[in-house]
């Protein structure tokens, strides 16, 4: 008659470890009360989610705003999944948000601090040890049922409206002796390990979420896989491990795992660890034709981060956006400490949305335009610097050529009162003041000028011309403007729109028209920036040339 250790010495004669032995290699971590360890834990399956930033980013700022810690660890048991490369990508992505890990997994060649390794495919002796104690307790046993046999059951299940899955009568292998399990591994059968559950699904526990509150769910009794053929864990085992060696004190997380929440406090409960709060985030959903969805990686560009990178959104924007779907009350904090640092704002779980965020893209571009109009010119200047050199080569050529005049340019109605909110996002910018460089005033004036279709050519060149032979540019915008209403009487034009309205048989046009031709002339667009402002940095013999060439082109 053999025993469940003998089982378990069968099963892993390597593991000599145990989990007394762990707990002394990962000690409590001597930190302040309250102080909170949180993590990230991502799969290295791809790109890097909304969701998850935003998730990663409220785990974060838990620990940062609480002087614990916050960590990453790479969750890559699944290798079939695996994308090469991703996991490291993934912690670029976060860092160029500003979410960056006090510990864990940096890249497959480094890694900080002392509770590794972060990542699960080298922590395999690691669950080995906890498995090998849930054999010898009883806990976890081999199963030797094939895809087949796992196949029939099944069918049998759904043909007798059965609940599914392998559990009590249903599973199996959990009915062999430990002298029959031992006989089939020595005969080389392969086998798997279950969890050897003790619930009923009739039965409901009660948990408590830190954003949810108290729940009533359904009680786990699902045998479930623990440990793979491949020799690693699934998710499930592995997260209550490394949270238990890792000292998570909150497992912040994605409302998808909610349901799984029942099995994973059997488990704690079964390796004798104390339960970590849970805190389950809203996922993050998008409104399409008045129903709501989850954001899709294949629908939504905005789905994966890397588009507000290469968009150019400023990293604020969007983690300030993220802050207002995170809590309720940030946007008002927000309005009320304008010169603060959002990380002044203290997240809490209890203003957390309980159903999905409802994700809004116009949303990041105010908050960005609004941020972005706030800063000084040289701070704009260094982000747009920054991002061109990789999402903008011929646009970063231009900004190094000459820093002080994208700096001017970006100064315009900039650092005042009630400064400009042109722009949303970095690639917003070459568009709106590409011709400032004459390489591409010159395809623009090949392109077109915007003159106003409703005045004769004839007159706007006249116009133009005089302009420019009594060119004297003021100092002030004022006495700029104020130059400009006294060409009006000479073509028959109205000093002041208000004239105009009143009289508008007396007048051919007014000022606006005036300023119109000139924008058009300066910019070819009848849209622009500040129009005095673009002729200042332009200076005089450039805005001399580009009046030669508007009256030119009006000629021909
Ligand atoms: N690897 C899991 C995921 O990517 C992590 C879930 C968790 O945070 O525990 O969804």
């Amino acid at each position: 008659m053999y025993t469940l250790v003998d089982l378990a010495n069968l099963i892993f004669p390597d593991i000599k470890l145990t989990i007394a032995d762990l707990e002394k290699k990962y000690p409590a971590r001597n930190l302040k009360e309250g102080a909170m360890v949180t993590r990230f834990a991502p799969s290295p399956t791809g790109f890097l989610h909304t969701g998850s930033l935003f998730t990663s980013l409220i785990s974060y700022r838990f620990a940062k705003q609480s002087d614990g810690v916050f960590y990453i660890r790479l969750e890559d048991t699944d290798t079939k999944r695996e994308i090469e490369g991703s996991g490291a990508d993934l912690v670029k992505q976060l860092a160029y948000f500003g979410i960056k890990p006090d510990e864990g997994y940096i890249s497959d060649a480094e890694e900080i601090g002392s509770y590794g390794p972060y990542k699960q495919s080298q922590r395999a002796d690691i669950y080995k040890v906890v498995i090998k104690y849930l054999i010898e307790i009883g806990r976890a046993y081999p199963c030797f049922c094939t895809a087949d046999d796992l196949a029939a059951l099944r069918q049998y299940q759904e043909a007798n409206k059965i609940i599914p899955g392998y559990y009590g009568e249903y599973a199996k292998c959990r009915k062999l002796t430990v002298d029959e399990a031992m006989a089939k591994i020595k005969a080389g059968e392969p086998y798997i390990i279950r969890f050897k559950s003790l619930g009923d699904h009739n039965n409901k526990i009660k948990v408590h979420d830190e954003i949810k509150g108290d729940l009533e769910l359904t009680e786990n009794d699902q045998d479930i896989v623990i440990l793979k053929s491949d020799g690693l864990p699934t998710y499930h085992f592995a997260h209550l491990v490394d949270d238990h060696f890792m000292h998570t004190t909150h497992i912040t997380r994605g409302e998808e795992w909610l349901s799984s929440l029942p099995i994973h406090i059997e488990l704690f409960k079964a390796a004798g660890f104390p339960l970590p709060k849970y805190a389950h985030l809203p996922v993050i959903m998008k409104e399409e034709n008045g129903n709501r969805r989850k954001l899709s990686k294949r629908k939504d560009p905005e789905a994966a981060v890397s588009y507000f990178i290469a968009e150019g959104y400023p990293t604020y924007a969007v983690i300030e956006y993220l802050l207002t779907l995170a809590n309720s009350n940030y946007e008002m904090w927000r309005e009320q400490n304008l010169d603060k640092p959002f990380t002044d704002f203290k997240l809490s779980f209890n203003k957390m949305s309980l159903d999905g965020a409802l994700f809004d893209i116009e949303k990041i571009a105010n908050i960005a335009k609004e941020r972005l109009a706030l800063k000084k010119a040289s701070e704009v200047e260094a982000e747009l610097k920054a991002w061109a050199k990789i999402y903008d080569k011929n646009f970063y050529e231009k900004i190094i050529a000459d820093e002080a005049y994208i700096t001017a340019i970006l100064n315009i109605d900039r650092e005042k009162a009630k400064p400009r909110k042109d722009y949303a996002k970095y690639s917003d910018v070459y568009p709106l003041i590409k011709f400032f460089y004459n390489d591409q005033f010159a395809k623009l004036v090949e392109a077109g000028y915007e003159w106003n279709p409703e005045k004769s050519k004839e007159e706007i060149k006249d116009i133009l011309s005089y302009y420019k032979a009594n060119y004297n540019l003021a100092a002030d915008e004022n006495s700029w403007f104020n130059d400009l209403k006294t060409i009006c009487p000479n073509f028959g034009y109205a000093e002041n729109t208000k004239d105009y309205k009143k009289n508008k048989e007396a007048y051919k046009g007014h000022v606006g028209d005036i300023a119109e031709f000139l924008r058009v002339a300066m910019t070819t667009k009848k849209n622009s920036p500040n129009l005095f402002a673009i002729m200042q940095i332009l200076g005089k013999d450039e805005v001399i040339r580009r009046l030669d060439l508007a009256i030119a082109s009006l000629e021909a």
